[in-house]
């Protein structure tokens, strides 16, 4: 179903050149249709007006291709359970949805709503996204799960999975005393193990709540699905595949992780995968938040220590409108989510700092969104002009050498001499030093050297507040 927004008589459709498909029907009527490789031309018999709303209904039978890698080489994930039962999945982010079932496939666009008919063993059951609205058992040893999704959805986030899951269910009850039905479906062989490890769930959602505004998806509820593949953030219906382990903080990052995509990723959504660090490096970044909300700023910040495996091989803004997802490395992923702890440190404002995550989150909730509607949010409400931080961390793979002398001038007085070597024009970057033992200081270097006399420091206790930038350093004599 459709709506018109500028007169046509064609219409593009997305689908793998390996599905057949068989028919198209448009108002009872088979409608003529070409194929080029993945994409289908749609003819209707007469112009179609703005405003109207139109359905085609697509007939089509295939194999769809196999996952080499997933969830990030996509396709269907075809395993067995310890029994020896049938385990299916699909993930299908960045390849795209179109190579199991026939869409606009283009992250700009979503459907409002959704329905999925999964008609599989009855011995098995068939999950995916949003409600199970209705189960229906055939005569022919098969039973029909109707899954609908009453919130708007990336393509990609459409998933089914196939097993012989347990369900067992739980209930979050927020501040507001709504309630979200927490299901979860694993193997039975797993359940135990499962109900002890889920009950971070709760946790995770009163940290998130707090800061990105309530879950998105309280209609469509929340799901954990066993998946054979690390995880996926298959909106309302998680795929997980971690092994029910914490990591050596105390938490299940992949939880964590595919939960924070909810907010961003699932509810804001990007329109062009250039700007997937949207997605990628808040949610990592919302890892060390996590941190934060448990154990408090420090030991978050020794999570993000741990997360400081970056290659500054690439920026992370890729570019734009030629659907680029050829990532060569993680840096979306942690080197994102540093450089939001660096923004936080160089706003220096931890209260105005979290209204830009929630003001973020919330006027952006279910909508698409592009890299200039966050930096908009962050100039307007911390006052300042930061493009140069961005032009740097988000275009340039290079970080910004932060270039320093120090110079004994008597016991206890040092000369000290610094500046910005950065690609971007005009980089002014305030950082944190040690102006005494011990005592950090903000200073404002640029792309000239600059110098003060730090009285009252020794040479060995001169410090640059790293845990809080992502910057190199660089000591001249
Ligand atoms: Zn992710």
């Amino acid at each position: 179903m459709f709506e018109v927004i500028k007169e046509l008589d064609s219409l593009q459709i997305d689908l793998f050149s390996n599905m057949y498909i068989d028919s198209i029907i448009f108002l009872n009527e088979n409608i003529l249709f070409r194929r080029d490789s993945n994409v289908t031309y749609v003819y209707f018999p007469w112009k179609l007006l703005k405003g109207t709303v139109n359905f085609i209904k697509v007939f089509y039978n295939g194999v769809p291709q196999e996952a080499k890698n997933p969830p990030w080489g996509g396709g269907f994930v075809w395993n067995k359970d310890k029994n020896g039962k049938p385990w299916v999945g699909v993930a299908c982010e960045g390849v795209g949805a179109s190579l199991w079932w026939p869409n606009k496939d283009h992250l700009s666009d979503e459907p409002d709503r959704f329905t999925i008919h999964l008609t599989v063993p009855s011995e098995l059951m068939g999950v995916s996204n949003g409600r199970l609205v209705n189960k229906k058992r055939l005569k022919n040893g098969y039973t029909k799960y109707s899954w609908l999704v009453d919130n708007p959805i990336n393509n990609y986030n459409i998933t089914m999975n196939v097993a012989d899951y347990e369900l067992f269910k739980d209930v979050y009850v927020n501040v507001d005393g709504d309630s979200l039905s927490l299901d979860y479906y694993v193997f039975p062989y797993n359940l135990d193990t499962a109900r002890a490890h889920f009950v971070q769930t709760k946790d995770m959602l009163e940290c998130f709540e707090k800061l990105c505004g309530s879950y998105p998806f309280y209609k469509d509820g929340f799901k954990l699905v066993e998946a054979s593949y690390w995880g996926m953030e298959h909106q309302s219906c998680i795929a997980y595949g971690n092994n029910f382990e914490n990591n050596r903080w105390g938490f299940d990052y992949i939880l964590i992780h595919e939960s924070a995509h909810e907010w961003f990723g699932n509810s804001l959504s990007c329109t062009d995968h250039a700007e997937m660090w949207l997605h990628e490096a808040f949610a990592t970044y919302m890892e060390a938040l996590y941190m934060e909300c448990k154990y408090g700023f420090e030991r978050s910040v020794d999570y993000l220590r741990s997360q400081r495996i970056f290659i500054n091989k690439e920026p992370l803004l890729g570019p734009m409108d030629v659907n680029f997802r050829y990532w060569i490395s993680s840096d979306i992923y942690y080197k994102g989510s540093w450089m939001l702890h660096t923004l936080r440190n160089v706003i220096g404002d931890d209260a105005l700092w979290f209204d830009i995550i929630n003001i973020f989150t919330t006027k952006y909730k279910k909508s698409s969104v592009k890299t200039s509607d966050f930096t908009s949010i962050v100039s307007n409400e911390s006052g300042r002009k930061l493009d140069y931080f961005f032009e740097q961390y988000l275009k340039k793979a290079e970080l910004p050498v932060f270039k320093y002398k120090l110079k004994r001038k008597k016991k206890n007085q040092l000369e000290f001499e610094y500046m910005w070597d950065a690609q971007a024009k005009g980089f002014r970057m305030p950082i944190k030093v040690t102006t005494e033992k011990d005592k950090y200081t903000m200073i404002f270097p640029d792309e000239k050297w600059k110098s003060m006399t730090l009285d009252n420091l020794k040479m060995d206790e001169f410090k640059i507040a790293e845990h809080l930038y992502l910057i190199k350093t660089e000591q001249l004599k």
